[in-house]
């Protein structure tokens, strides 16, 4: 997939400040912007890759602004945990490696953010 890696975006430095986390990824549009990670550590993670990669298909599918929308609009209704857009991209971050534990609980420990974007905590990175 076509994407770009954003390291200190300022965008994810908001994020974060507001957040008070140690760590954010933010999908806007192609790009996935970083703060308190950078690029390698990142890449190196294939659950948070994924998570994020799923986020950049759904910018995709459902275009950008209307995909914001809908976004806003789940997490107004059922909360940013059962947001199904981080739902799917949970999934998504825990797919590939089904068959390790470790690699699931790691994937399971990317955290949608209280935001109304598509951005990602992760604990103990
Ligand atoms: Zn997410």
């Amino acid at each position: 997939m076509d994407y770009k890696i954003v390291e200190n975006s300022l965008f994810a430095r908001i994020a974060r400040m507001v957040l008070k986390s140690r760590n954010v990824a933010m999908v806007l549009g192609n790009n996935i912007h970083l703060s308190g990670v950078d690029r390698v550590t990142f890449l190196q993670d294939d659950g948070w890759l994924a998570h994020e990669l799923c986020h950049i298909r759904q910018f995709r599918e459902h275009g950008y602004f209307r995909f914001l929308w809908l976004y806003l609009k789940e997490s107004m209704r059922v909360g940013y945990y059962n947001n199904k857009y981080e739902v799917e991209a949970r999934e998504a971050g825990m797919k590939h490696k089904k068959h390790m534990l470790a690699a699931k609980k790691a994937a399971g420990s990317v955290k949608s953010a209280d935001l109304p974007l598509p951005a990602d905590v992760k604990k103990g990175v």
